[in-house]
């Protein structure tokens, strides 16, 4: 589905992205996992296409998508801070990628219904996003990304703005929306228990370098290198 090739971002000298080789497969839960500053919010930002990359390629479904601009690539991207519209009730959030897209008319509300039921913020619809918990934003902003039936999610820290009480039940949920929709995930942490309890594979990033690729089993038992062996606490 994704293929970042020979991927690059360099803001100065500095490197943020640096050569990035990583496929995604078809459904796949991936968790981009590294600590503060290696690059994983700006690699997302390349995939959703919201900034352009020094160099390399993002290829989905077989076609370069880097000259695509974002609300045309089939890509739905959830913030760790949610970025809701603070002046829209939650039913306007939800159906805003449907209205910026031009999708019919007729289509809203069945497309809602199913979004705002996956998540269970039906009752929330005439609410606006500043009357919500934590736990709340984030299920409406899960349900704007559902809306759209992308192609491919996009999560930056999703749950980093919960706090720890309700995170662990989040992050059930997340799987279990997977589980249901099948949506490819790229799923971006700096918590290595989330990123290895959530993902079918784990991207190890730093400095903006991929540092090994594999399921948490593999990272676990056969860590490419000092860094993954120290970061996801199995040091040989
Ligand atoms: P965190 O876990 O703290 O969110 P991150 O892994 O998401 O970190 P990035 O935000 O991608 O890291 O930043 C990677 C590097 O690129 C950092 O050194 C950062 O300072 C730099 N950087 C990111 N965005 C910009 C920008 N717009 N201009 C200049 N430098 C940037
Ligand atoms: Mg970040």
């Amino acid at each position: 589905v994704l293929t970042l090739r020979a991927l690059e971002k360099h803001y100065g000298s500095i490197k943020a992205v640096d050569h990035v080789d990583l496929q995604l497969e078809s459904g796949e839960f991936m968790a981009i996992l590294g600590p503060s500053g290696s690059g994983k919010s700006t690699l997302m930002r390349l995939v959703a296409g919201l900034e352009p990359p020094t160099s390399g390629d993002i290829i989905v479904d077989g076609q370069s998508v880097v000259n695509v601009p974002p609300q045309h690539r089939n890509v739905a991207m959830v913030f760790q801070s949610f970025a809701l519209y603070p002046h829209m009730t939650v039913r306007d959030n939800i159906l805003f990628p449907l209205v910026s897209r031009k999708v019919p008319k007729q289509e809203h509300e069945a497309r809602l219904q199913k979004a705002t039921s996956m998540l269970g913020v039906e009752n929330l619809l005439d609410r606006r996003p500043s009357r919500l918990s934590g736990g709340q934003q984030q299920r409406v902003a899960l349900a704007r990304a559902l809306v759209r039936d992308p192609e491919l999610f996009v999560f930056d820290e999703p749950l980093s703005a919960l706090d720890a009480q309700i995170r662990s039940r989040a992050r059930a949920e997340l799987r279990e929306l997977h589980d249901q929709t099948r949506i490819t995930t790229l799923y971006v942490t700096h918590d290595q228990v989330e990123a290895m309890g959530l993902a079918d594979r784990v991207a190890v990033i730093n400095e903006g370098r991929l540092h090994q690729v594999g399921t948490p089993q593999e990272l676990y038992n056969d860590p490419a290198d000092l860094f993954v062996a120290g970061f996801i606490g199995n040091p040989p």
